[in-house]
């Protein structure tokens, strides 16, 4: 069984617009819809969990759903932190197996990465594709001087979906909530608990729509990617 986690319960606040940026306009349509379309026509996905704020979801689903004709299997409430909206979605996984973890606002994903995480996650019980950083990664002190530089082939930034074996990421988040420990990830997520997370080949194109230049790029790449 491998169920997909779509987030879509944050509010974007840093993109500044008065809308939930999942609901943005690319080419006339809201950003949301190209991430779930992404998943939907994934043969390997058997079922896809929609999170979204409570306040959100009649929107939703007559805004995006209804009306794009995309059909999900169930929609969550989300929660206060990314985290807890993950842990949310996870709560509704009752089958064994691979579980997705993606970024509502990566609209680009290709199915080569969702497929390839599935693989991966199988063979390694938890995977992520990352790319190398383009610019060179400093770590600063707090007076906000240049501390150290890392070796940029050392580097990967992180994408989503992020992909674990089912029974892995749901001790480890429960693990989390316990511990109270705070994170900004999945992979953050079963790294507190000692779990290898295999990196494999992302793509730059799979932005995740943040502030508002991203915008910009966005429309440019709805006809780039499969
Ligand atoms: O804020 P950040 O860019 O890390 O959010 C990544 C994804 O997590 C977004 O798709 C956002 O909708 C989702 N999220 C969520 N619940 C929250 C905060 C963020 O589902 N409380």
């Amino acid at each position: 069984m491998v169920s997909a986690i779509i987030l879509a319960g944050g509010k974007g606040k840093r993109m500044g617009a008065k809308i939930s940026k999942q609901y943005i306009e690319l080419n006339g349509k809201p950003l949301l819809y190209y991430t779930l379309k992404q998943f939907l026509s994934c043969d390997e996905i058997n079922k896809i969990i929609l999170v979204l704020p409570k306040e959100e979801i009649e929107y939703c689903r007559n805004e995006v759903l209804e009306k794009y004709s995309l059909k999900v299997d169930l929609i969550v409430e989300g929660g206060k932190e990314r985290q807890d909206s993950v842990f949310n979605g996870l709560s509704a996984v009752k089958d064994e197996g691979i579980v997705l973890i993606h970024d509502g606002a990566r609209p680009f994903v290709s199915k080569r990465i969702i497929t390839e995480g599935i693989k991966y996650a199988d063979l390694y019980g938890a995977a992520a594709p990352g790319v190398t950083p383009k610019d060179t990664i400093k770590i600063k002190d707090d007076k906000s001087f240049s501390k150290e530089t890392p070796k940029r082939e050392t580097l990967v930034a992180i994408q989503t979906p992020q992909v674990f074996k089912s029974n892995i990421i749901k001790e480890c988040h429960k693990r989390l909530k316990n511990d109270n420990l705070i994170v900004t990830d999945d992979t953050m997520v079963v790294e507190a608990y000692n779990y290898g997370v295999y990196l494999y080949e992302g793509e730059y194109t799979n932005i995740k729509v943040t502030t508002p230049e991203d915008l910009i790029l966005a429309e440019k790449l709805i006809n780039v990617v499969d």
